[in-house]
């Protein structure tokens, strides 16, 4: 028997007409050098049906051509989410920290025909503009030096003259939830990148889950701080699902030093943050040294690599603000899972529960595998590779214009996608990760796990960062090395921090092999590079 029920298509066009209307009060402050620049869900609303008309009657946008954004957390590119995927075309959002073979390569194999860049980063578009071979329109936003421009073979536009005088609404159409509306590309640390593009009902679906409590919780009494860009697995769906809930949002622009961040949160009070442990360990630092107002937050959300357990109790013990961890991936959306524990527990095991990777939600379904492709129990001891599946994971990679979409076999297996992180699942459903397969160290046929070392380490008081790697090794085939980035006046002692280690963790996986560091090299947003401290010290620095 079919269901009585109505058969409503989730797309991204009821998130935004339901967002500029119902919640049209609601406010998207967009920081800049003198304060926010400030515009209601309203106007966000109006200017989006205006951007759209614009990109179909000027810019020849038409079916699913892909418009781009090169650009930071502004009010505009909140305009672009909203008004791209509404027509019914795919916006492709262009990580600006990729090195530049990489940003050109992942335009042309999207091939986008438009691409809306921030004034401020022209010379990042400009330096790939020779190698762009679909790109048709440039449409520049805010002020910039557009003289890099000149000459270009695409036709530049100014996005306030562009859409301006254009109608306020738009004829959206009516959109298959399974097209795709978004499209972003993964950083791409082995082989090429690699495409997913987010459905119209994935988009839907998953900002229902970021705004369910048991996720981030947003509502209409929040203010949103994504401090995690826009351009990277779309701001882990913080925008869509603010828009949806008529959660206020708080913008940083370019401003992503920890200075004016915590200027930020001081001036304009958001409830809710999300960033990588790298932006928060730089903002405690900064109010550790000036203390700043922070006690508008309900809570912060940090993911995208494993949050250190001492940076999440340095926050809630000295400055109030309490982290939640939580784990996902490009491929899915990203949201895997949450780490809020089971009510009734005491302090000390409400932590350990807060420090595992969290809890999936009922729409990802997740097992461990093992070596041989076994299954593995969740009891919480046995480890294997993480497998998901869900409306909003991805099944495929994009194949490129009118090829195939892609299904390596060492990424999807059986309708699961393979994450490529090891680690365990509890009876009670929580998820602890130890490592990414490919940074953990097997020494002696045993693992050890790089990110336990580097919690430990991180919890030490002489050490702001630490990143632990594999070297090879003649006898044990590998053995960790620790890079590690001292506090300011600090000295290196490393017997003291082999002891300090070794009161922690089992004695052979103390490693042998330390080196200081000025800071950990990052990737475009700002995780570890353990690639590149690999590469610099693959034959392991000694003391
Ligand atoms: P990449 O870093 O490869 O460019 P993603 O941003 O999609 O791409 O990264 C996803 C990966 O980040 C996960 O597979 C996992 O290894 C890591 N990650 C994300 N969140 C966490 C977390 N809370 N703890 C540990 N690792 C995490």
């Amino acid at each position: 028997m079919l269901s009585t029920m109505q058969d409503v298509s989730l797309t991204v066009t009821r998130i935004l007409q339901h967002g500029s209307t119902v919640h049209a009060g609601a406010e998207v402050a967009t920081w800049t050098e003198s304060g926010p620049r400030r515009r209601t869900f309203g106007e966000v609303g109006t200017r989006s049906a205006q951007l759209a008309h614009a990109l179909r009657d000027d810019l020849g946008v038409t079916g699913d051509h892909r418009v781009a954004t090169l650009m930071w957390n502004n009010a505009e590119h909140l305009e672009a989410y909203l008004a791209v995927p509404s027509m019914g075309a795919v916006l492709h959002t262009l990580n600006l920290r990729l090195p530049s073979a990489q940003l050109a390569w992942i335009v042309n194999h999207a091939a986008d025909h438009v691409i809306l860049v921030n004034g401020t980063i022209l010379p990042i578009l400009a330096a790939v503009l020779p190698q762009l071979d679909s790109v048709e329109h440039i449409v520049v936003v805010g002020p910039g030096d557009r003289s890099v421009l000149e000459g270009c073979r695409p036709r530049v536009h100014d996005y306030e003259e562009l859409i301006e005088g254009r109608p306020t609404s738009y004829p959206w159409p009516d959109i298959d939830e399974r097209t795709a509306g978004a499209l972003c590309y993964t950083s791409g640390t082995t082989g090429d990148p690699k495409g997913v593009a987010y459905s119209h009902r994935s988009i839907y679906l998953h900002s229902m889950q970021v705004n369910s409590a048991e996720s981030f919780g947003l509502s209409w009494q929040d203010k949103v701080l994504p401090v995690v860009p826009m351009f990277h697995v779309d701001a882990w769906g913080l925008p869509h699902a603010a828009f949806m809930a008529g959660a206020s949002l708080l913008m940083p622009d370019r401003f992503l030093q920890p200075g004016p961040l915590a200027e930020m949160i001081e001036a304009e009070r958001p409830t809710i943050a999300g960033a990588v442990p790298t932006i928060w360990n730089g903002l405690l630092a900064e109010i550790d040294a000036k203390p700043r107002d922070m006690t508008s937050f309900k809570r912060v959300i940090v993911g995208g690599s494993a949050c250190p357990p001492s940076l999440m109790r340095a926050f809630e013990e000295r400055h109030g603000v309490r982290i939640i961890h939580a784990w996902g991936m490009t491929e899915t959306s990203p949201l895997g899972c949450v780490a809020h524990p089971p009510s009734g527990l005491d302090v000390e095991t409400e932590w350990e529960y807060r420090q595992t990777q969290g809890r999936f939600p009922a729409s990802v379904q997740a097992r461990l595998v093992g070596p041989g492709g076994e299954v593995m129990p969740h009891d919480g001891q046995a480890a294997g590779e993480l497998e998901v599946r869900g409306p909003w994971i991805a099944a495929a990679y994009y194949g490129g214009a009118g090829g195939e979409h892609d299904q390596p076999e060492d990424k999807f297996r059986d309708g699961w996608l393979r994450t490529g992180d090891v680690g365990t699942i509890s009876p009670d459903g929580y998820l602890t990760l130890t490592d990414r397969a490919k940074d953990v160290i097997k020494s002696g046929g045993e693992w050890i796990s790089s990110v336990e070392l580097e919690n430990h380490l991180m919890a030490h008081p002489d050490i702001v960062e630490a990143a632990v790697v594999a070297v090879p090794d003649d006898r044990w085939d590998e053995r960790p090395l620790a890079t590690v980035v001292l506090k300011e006046g600090a000295t290196a002692d490393f017997t003291a921090l082999r002891a300090f280690l070794a009161e922690r963790v089992a004695a052979w996986q103390v490693p042998e092999r330390w080196t200081i560091i000025e800071s950990v090299p990052k990737t475009s947003v700002g995780k570890f590079d353990k690639k590149v401290i690999r590469k610099q010290y693959a034959d392991g620095a000694l003391d």
